[in-house]
């Protein structure tokens, strides 16, 4: 393409750079910022495709070995679905995007990178990705036993328990005690029984974060912060368990402020 439908001369003398429609993202209208490409060859921005895609927790539990820890597990790409076309994708940096605008468009793609900047300054937002398991192991009824009890142990596990407040169980309603709250780790209940059942566990994070994730729901003190999780217990082969990755966001604006109160507090003491 020649160089003179790219740039024009505003009336005060200076180049002015005019982004083709095919170089912006669809989802914020502006020039692409460190651009991901999905599989379904959608282009956008990093964080449009971080903010917009819908991560939900049942389009990827996927059930692993029972071995397999937290910490085993390396973030991979986290399937999402796509914004423009609502199909389960996964989103990759493209640095062949990003150098192609960034010489197209030197100007403007210096003052995106700057708004960028001083935006995760500004709303001192962070996204982290966690992964959780959920599942139980179980231990069959022993020949002595008559009654004929399964020993079953339902958990979920979580790559940072940092950011957890708490984990809320809710098991069959025909136990004593169905609902418990294990307010750190191990989030796990043990109980003796006759049948499977599906078990709920809320996964509710610390103030200040919350899910990046459709299925998160608001609790009493902040919007998001809790992640309904399903889990039906498997009486077969000592248990299994299932893993998905999530990604949840911090507003460290609202840690910074309770700080200075403390910080005002103290002075005037
Ligand atoms: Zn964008
Ligand atoms: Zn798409």
């Amino acid at each position: 393409m020649a160089s003179n439908e790219d740039v024009n001369i505003d009336p005060a003398g200076e180049e002015v750079e005019v982004e083709d429609d095919d170089d912006l993202c669809p989802i914020c209208r502006q020039l692409l910022h460190r651009p991901v490409v999905t599989e379904c060859s959608h282009t956008l921005c990093e964080l449009c495709m971080t903010e917009w895609a819908d991560v939900s927790v049942t389009s990827q539990m996927t059930v692993v070995p029972l071995a397999e820890r937290p910490e085993d597990f390396v973030a991979a790409n986290i399937q999402a679905k796509c914004p423009m076309c609502r199909t389960m994708t996964s989103a990759k940096r493209s640095s062949e995007v990003e150098e192609r605008v960034r010489r197209k468009y030197p100007g403007v793609y210096e003052r995106r990178e700057e708004e960028a900047v001083r935006d995760e300054a500004m709303k001192e937002v962070s996204v982290e990705t966690l992964t959780v398991y959920i599942g139980n192991t179980v231990i069959p009824p022993g020949g002595e036993d008559e009654r004929g009890l399964f020993d079953w142990e339902f958990f979920v596990k979580i790559s940072d328990t940092s950011v957890v407040n708490e984990v809320e169980i809710l098991l069959h309603e025909t136990f004593k005690k169905p609902r418990l709250v294990r307010w750190k780790p191990p989030y796990a209940v043990r109980r003796l029984g006759w049948g499977t059942f599906i078990i709920r566990a809320n996964v509710i994070l610390k103030y200040g974060y919350s899910w990046i994730s459709s299925d998160a729901e608001d609790t009493k003190y902040a919007t998001k912060a809790s992640l309904p999780l399903e889990w039906e217990l498997c009486f077969d082969d000592g248990g299994s368990q299932a893993r998905c990755q999530l990604k949840i966001k911090k507003e460290s604006r609202l840690v910074r402020s309770s700080r200075r109160i403390l910080e005002s507090g103290s002075n005037s003491g």
